[in-house]
């Protein structure tokens, strides 16, 4: 079997080249080329000589991430992308334009297992992990054909990056290589459901890299209610672990919280979750669920989020409620994969 050129990381690359009998640079250019240049080939590869671009051609392979489908909302220009891998299994993607330039949110798994209850992407559960080179891929991708350039990541769509931990790490370090699209660690976000011990292994790698929390509740009940993970990890050991997080990385800690109606958007639940927030230094997400079809939650009012929002900024807390994207186009996460996998089996 041929080996996917793309999942080595530069040291390895040049390794690997040495292994098989080629000069040191030829790593440099042939990452270049893979990382940089966004090749798709190595018929591309025009400095190296035919024949080492044979005897590459013989060895490995360049995994195609390919595209299936673009979406482009009509209200605000935002891309959705569903992309088929190697093995037939589809993710999905999504650019957003803002004033500081183009952000990309990408899937870190095929499917999730987490099963929070309000997100489309767990409902078929975990299909398997996504590569490195899979994870980049879609960053590639999508560089390639808008031609524009990518400044800032978020690792929010399918699936849960902690539960993909060493690829999600390789990932990191591939994306803001110097000899690679050099992104830049601050520019790069990852979101987790709360699996405590990477949070913490995370933590310990020193990254620059913002850290999300997916919050959804102020109690241990209430998000036991919403997201099962929380049965694994009580709400106490999660907020350590974000402090924890802070105090290695010095980097603030993003709390996100979906507003059900009538389940965690009360004045109540408010209250609860200044509690929680105003001792710590951190910032606030509140996101109006997306309703999905399979499930029977709803957004609150626009004039309920304010106050929910109002509250919480009353008492000092840092908060924006979440810009709604693409609301034209299939909004929430794991929406568009869904459609296209059910079409498939029917
Ligand atoms: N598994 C990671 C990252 C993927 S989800 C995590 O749980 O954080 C990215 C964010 O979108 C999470 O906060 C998730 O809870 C939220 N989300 C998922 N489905 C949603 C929906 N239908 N409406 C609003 N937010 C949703």
């Amino acid at each position: 079997m041929k080996k996917d050129i793309r999942a080595y990381t530069y040291e390895q690359l040049a390794a690997e080249m040495e292994q098989i009998g080629e000069k040191k640079f030829r790593a440099k250019q042939i990452y270049e080329w893979l990382h940089v240049k966004l090749a798709d080939s190595f018929e591309e590869m025009t400095n190296l000589s035919k024949a080492l671009r044979e005897k590459l051609e013989a060895e490995y392979e360049i995994l195609p991430v390919k595209m299936l489908e673009r979406q482009i909302s009509k209200i605000d220009a935002t891309n959705k992308f569903l992309f088929q891998l190697s093995d037939g299994n589809v993710v999905e993607s999504v650019l957003m334009r803002y004033k500081h330039g183009n952000s990309v949110c990408i899937s870190s798994q095929v499917g999730c297992r987490m099963g929070c209850r309000f997100c489309a992407s767990t409902i078929g559960g975990l299909e398997r992990n996504l590569s490195p080179s899979e994870m980049l891929g879609q960053i590639y991708q999508i560089q390639k054909i808008t031609g524009e350039r990518v400044s800032n990541v978020v690792v929010m769509g399918t699936g849960e990056p902690m539960d993909n931990y060493e690829n999600f790490l390789t990932f990191v370090r591939m994306l803001t290589d110097e000899h690679g699209l050099h992104i830049s660690q601050r520019n790069l976000t990852v979101s987790t459901c709360g699996i405590v011990p990477k949070i913490r292994e995370l933590a310990m790698e020193h990254l620059q890299i913002t850290l999300a929390l997916s919050l959804h509740g102020s109690t241990q009940e209430k998000r036991k209610q919403l997201m099962p993970v929380a049965n694994k990890y009580d709400l106490q050991e999660v907020l350590k672990a974000c402090d924890f997080y802070f105090q290695e990385t010095g980097r603030r800690v993003t709390f996100e919280y979906s507003l059900v109606h009538g389940v965690n958007d009360t004045q109540e639940d408010a209250e609860e979750l200044i509690g929680i927030l105003k001792s710590r230094n951190c910032h606030l997400n509140l996101i109006p669920v997306n309703p999905i079809k399979e499930r029977d939650f709803q957004q609150p009012s626009r004039k309920n989020a304010l106050n929910f929002k109002n509250k919480l900024e009353k008492s000092g807390i840092n908060v924006t409620i979440r810009r709604e994207m693409g609301a034209d186009i299939d909004g929430a996460c794991g929406q568009l994969r869904r459609r296209y996998v059910k079409t498939e089996n029917e």
